[in-house]
């Protein structure tokens, strides 16, 4: 078993549970579990919530899998509380915080100081990514991952995607972003060839020795992957307000470019 020393938490996970339920309101009886991690004697609940159950294009959002990019997680909590779940016509799971305890140590790796953004190949990978991986079961439709990037100077997405037909709908997202936050226009970022923020994952999963959670989501049939970077330059509400606006330019762009086909 893992220790946990209280002196390091910086974040407290049953006051985000807490606050996750006041944000669903009368809504939380949706609240499920996708399992538990225990550490340090504790036990870690990793919440799941889905809207719109059979609704055609299935939907997965998530946030948190590195416990020091808070502002995915707050996003999330902002997205249920304004109940914006109610705007889309699509089958929505929200994963909203997949690692508890960095979450609450307010470090990128888990309690055992695992990256589990890069254990989604492994046979026998840490217990969240396995509880994760049970969630790709049924294919989705589009995935989006809440992330944030101390380095980057503005907002920027990594894309994937089976076919060419949606293949501008990552600048179509940043044009949105770009009413609350800059975008990072280098033509390098993270060490890949970006064009106007956008970063084309252009490997297939067979050809990499790991994966991130996106490329195990492409691997299970998924037609575009999202990963959206938040500059953590900028002030909280500022971070939480461009994922929203991504979160809402993804979700309906993806939906206008289904009814066109
Ligand atoms: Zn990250």
């Amino acid at each position: 078993m893992t220790f946990i020393s209280p002196s390091k938490i910086v974040r407290s996970y049953p006051d985000y549970l807490k606050r996750l339920r006041e944000s669903l309101g009368t809504s939380v009886e949706r609240l499920d579990f996708i399992g538990s991690i225990q550490a340090n004697g504790k036990n870690y609940p990793i919440p799941k919530l889905v809207f719109g159950k059979g609704n055609p294009g299935r939907i997965l959002i998530s946030a948190g899998i590195h416990g020091d990019e808070p502002a995915g997680v707050e996003t999330l909590l902002a997205f249920l509380k304004e109940k914006r779940f109610q705007k889309y016509p699509n089958e929505l799971t929200l994963l909203p915080c997949l690692n508890p305890t960095g979450y609450e140590l307010g470090t990128r790796n888990n309690h055992a100081d695992k990256d589990l953004n890069r254990e989604f190949k492994l046979n026998a990978p840490s217990p969240e990514v396995s509880l994760i991986r049970n969630e790709f079961k049924n294919p989705f439709d589009l995935t989006l991952e809440l992330h944030e990037d101390v380095d980057s100077h503005g907002y920027y997405l990594y894309q994937k995607e089976k076919s060419a037909t949606i293949g501008d709908l990552g600048r179509k997202i940043l044009s949105r972003v770009e009413t609350v936050m800059p975008v990072n226009m280098d033509s390098e970022i993270d060490g890949m060839e970006a064009n106007q923020g956008v970063l084309s994952r252009l490997s297939d999963p067979g050809e990499m020795d790991w994966w991130p959670m996106a490329l195990f989501s492409y691997s299970r049939k998924t037609r575009i992957c999202f990963t959206l970077e938040t500059s953590v330059k900028f002030p909280m509400a500022t971070r939480v307000n461009a994922h929203l606006s991504a979160l809402d330019a993804a979700i309906t762009g993806f939906h206008d470019k289904e009814e066109a086909d």
